[in-house]
């Protein structure tokens, strides 16, 4: 293609709101074999929602969603903010307490004096959070963090999260002093659009792949509704590129898409990386795309331009 047929394509991506990072990122798009789409905030709208709220101790449901706000609190993970917010309506609904402020403004919530006082947060990626309040650990997070921190899962509490995983949902789970003492199970809806454009990828020869940090069991029953059935699940974010690397062995060319930090080794890593617009920062400025739009179609839109401008002027 001319270079005047680059920076034509380049403006037509831009008034679709694909933002294209260089001619050489446009020219690859056209070879993409892989489509491989982060789960969380990619394929899913990345606003979870607490559905399930399972208190396995004598702590009543109140003390219960106090505790595990104040360990999120700090976290930006979208499952932090998803039990900040639950415990957010549940404290106005129970209580009345809340100012107006709080009422609407998570930050005003969090201000608002009713969390607890947490020391030694940490934010465990791909696992979950860590603190401590009133001298007792608190761990929230997928089952991996809590057996690895030595805390025993009883077969009725994994019994639940295995109930909640197969309907797609995520299970959290939450200890106090290294006991198990609840569950909550959160829920993503799948992108309007998802389904759609992984029918449309297969259409034009091009095979859709999920990665995500996730479990193999809400990862496979997410996939499967999407319509994609390449999954790698449980995958650490440093993991993630590995998968890129994986697909790209056999001289394949691969598309990466996804929204977060734990994105972005794998955006950078892939031939061509594409970034969901409301994503971070980091995972924008390590992709080769932007999809200013954060609608899925616009992968196709970015695969069809390229083939369009690098096809015709041959
Ligand atoms: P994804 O790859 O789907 O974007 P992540 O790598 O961010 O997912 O997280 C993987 C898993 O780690 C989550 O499904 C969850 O079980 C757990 N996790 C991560 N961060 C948190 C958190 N702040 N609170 C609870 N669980 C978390
Ligand atoms: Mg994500």
């Amino acid at each position: 293609a001319t270079p005047t047929a680059v920076m034509v394509a380049t403006g037509v991506g831009a008034n679709n709101g694909v933002l294209i990072k260089g001619g050489d990122a446009l020219e690859r798009a056209q070879k993409i074999n892989y489509v491989i789409f982060d789960k969380t905030g990619t394929l899913t709208q990345g606003k979870a929602k607490v559905t399930t709220v399972k208190v396995f101790s004598e702590m009543d449901r109140g003390e219960f969603l106090r505790l595990i706000a104040s360990a999120e609190a700090s976290s930006e993970h979208p499952l932090a903010k998803a039990i900040v917010e639950y415990a957010r309506h549940f404290h106005f609904f129970d209580e009345n307490f809340l100012s107006e402020d709080a009422q609407n403004n998570r930050e005003e919530f969090v201000q608002s004096g009713w969390l607890l006082d947490v020391a030694g947060f940490s934010a465990l990626p791909g696992r979950g959070v860590q603190c401590f309040i009133d001298g007792k650990r608190v761990l929230v997070g997928n089952r991996n963090l809590l057996s690895d921190s030595g805390v025993m899962i009883p077969n009725d509490v994994e019994n639940f999260v295995v109930e909640l995983e197969e309907s797609a949902k995520t299970g959290i789970l939450v200890a106090y002093d290294d006991n198990l003492i609840g569950v909550l199970g959160v829920a993503d809806p799948l992108k309007r659009e998802a389904a759609v454009v992984v029918e449309g990828l297969m259409k034009m020869g091009v095979r859709p792949v999920m990665v995500t940090g996730d479990n193999w069991r809400t990862a496979r029953a997410v996939a499967r509704e999407v319509g994609i059935q390449d999954v790698r699940a449980e995958v650490m974010p440093a993991g993630k590129a590995d998968v890129v690397h994986s697909f790209q062995k056999d001289g394949s060319t691969v598309a990466m898409v996804g929204d977060g930090i734990n994105d972005s080794p794998a955006l950078a890593a892939a031939d061509v990386g594409m970034a969901i617009g409301a994503g971070t920062d980091i995972a924008i400025e390590a992709a080769d795309y932007v999809l200013m739009r954060n609608n899925l179609e616009d992968v196709i839109t970015a695969i069809d331009l390229s083939r369009k401008t690098f096809s015709r002027i041959r």
